[in-house]
């Protein structure tokens, strides 16, 4: 998540370290794979890795050229939250989610007790990450990671990876054997990184070890630990709430890193989205636009930073909080008053670079609408006097020296990307990503 936090949980998404963005320089490893892997085992023995499972679980397994085709190969595909959440978040996962909180209740009620984490946010990326186990990826994992280890992208990442899984192995949690999923490592029907699997993986059936492959139980009860954790879960506090929010706001508080109490937004005209007045209360919550002021608006707690643990994609992380939401009950949400258009990847990358040449930090230009990406925007909104709600539009780019019409549109290159948590820029978990 972040995939995991730094891990992956943290890392995926949308934009996550998993899958970087595929606008990086050619490059390649000048080591050869045989040195390259003894130079490996000595660093996984020196991490406590036994010399007779590195040594064992690596045998025979060889270095892939299609895993590396597959990653290179990602594009960059921008969705909207509401085309995203569309896809994502639909009817059908709603209702396979309810029969899944009714089939699990048990079981989901312990983990609750133990871990403080609800039923339905485990049950949402349950059914973002693999559809119930329906699509957990069949490639061997150490052969995706070892391959991704000696490519010459993210080497580091996937070397830590690497040495997670011979953990794991080690344990006894899987043979190499039965280690097999996604294109780029990730695990089980939550699609864990072997990082996660060693930290947060726990046996809840009672065999004795986390099986995140077969067993239901240790699946529901390792992402609640997950979310507990790894993510900083409040036990007993919402995640997000829709709201509708009043034509005119300060808008520039409409941010993440920016917390009120739940009555000052009250004050401010934000109510809920049937129209009733919010709590009265002081619970601290960010106002969330995930499309800006004229699209969806969400309160998002603190337990919201959970959602972005597990995956750091905006996207990604507000359709598993809103998924979540619908298995409470919550109706599907009002797509506002007419969201402008997304831009593609390419006037993103336009955008980035505009910012970028005008001394906005803007994290990394890579075509990806990022929490970094919008919070240079919201920096340029204010400069220039817009409402500063975060949100790029076409006129953004004009405004700052671009031409919108010139940036070519992206979908016709774009590929789906892999990784544990499928985003945004991802596919819908077919298989894999
Ligand atoms: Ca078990």
């Amino acid at each position: 998540m972040q995939r995991t936090t730094a891990n992956w949980l943290i890392a995926i998404l949308v934009g996550g370290a998993l899958a970087p963005p595929a606008l990086a320089a050619p490059c390649r490893n000048n080591t050869s794979f045989e040195r390259w892997l003894e130079d490996f085992k000595r660093e996984a023995v020196a991490q406590g890795v036994s010399r007779a499972v590195a040594d064992s679980a690596l045998a025979g397994v060889t270095f892939d050229p299609g895993i590396v085709s597959r990653d290179r190969g990602q594009g960059v595909f921008q969705q909207s939250f509401l085309q995203f959440a569309g896809r994502m978040a639909d009817s059908y996962r709603v209702g396979t989610g309810a029969a899944k909180l009714k089939a699990h209740a048990a079981t989901l009620a312990r983990a609750e007790q133990q871990f403080g984490v609800p039923p339905a946010p485990v049950v949402a990326f349950w059914a973002l990450e693999t559809d119930f186990g329906a699509n957990n990826g069949n490639l061997p994992v150490l052969r995706s990671l070892l391959t991704l280890a000696y490519d010459c992208r993210r080497p580091d990442m996937f070397r830590d990876e690497l040495i997670y899984a011979l953990k794991v192995i080690q344990r006894g949690d899987l043979t190499p054997t039965q280690m097999v999923g996604a294109w780029a490592g990730e695990i089980g029907q939550t699609q864990f990184s072997p990082s996660a699997y060693f930290k947060y993986a726990v046996d809840f059936d009672g065999d004795g070890r986390p099986d995140l492959i077969r067993s239901a139980a240790d699946v529901i009860a390792s992402s609640a630990n997950l979310l507990a954790k790894g993510g900083g879960w409040k036990r007993g506090e919402p995640w997000l709430q829709e709201v509708r929010v009043p034509a005119n706001l300060p808008w520039d508080q409409a941010d993440l890193k920016i917390k009120h109490p739940r009555s000052q937004w009250a004050r401010w005209g934000v109510t809920l989205a049937n129209g009733a007045a919010l709590s009265n209360d002081d619970l601290p919550a960010s106002l969330l636009l995930p499309m800006g002021r004229f699209g969806p608006a969400f309160l998002a707690y603190e337990n919201f930073n959970a959602f972005l643990e597990w995956n750091q994609s905006l996207v990604y992380a507000t359709t598993a909080a809103y998924l979540a939401t619908r298995l409470t009950g919550a109706p599907k949400v009002n797509p506002g008053r007419g969201a402008p258009p997304t831009l593609t990847a390419s006037q993103v990358l336009q955008l980035q670079t505009l910012l970028q040449r005008q001394g906005y930090d803007v994290g990394k230009a890579d075509g990806k609408l990022g929490l970094a990406t919008r919070a240079g925007v919201k920096q340029a909104q204010l400069k220039l006097g817009l409402p500063a709600d975060s949100y790029p539009t076409a006129d953004l780019i004009v405004r700052l020296g671009g031409s919108a019409a010139s940036a070519a549109p992206a979908e016709g290159a774009a590929s789906r990307r892999a990784p544990r948590v499928p985003g945004p820029a991802q596919t819908p978990r077919a298989g894999a990503q």
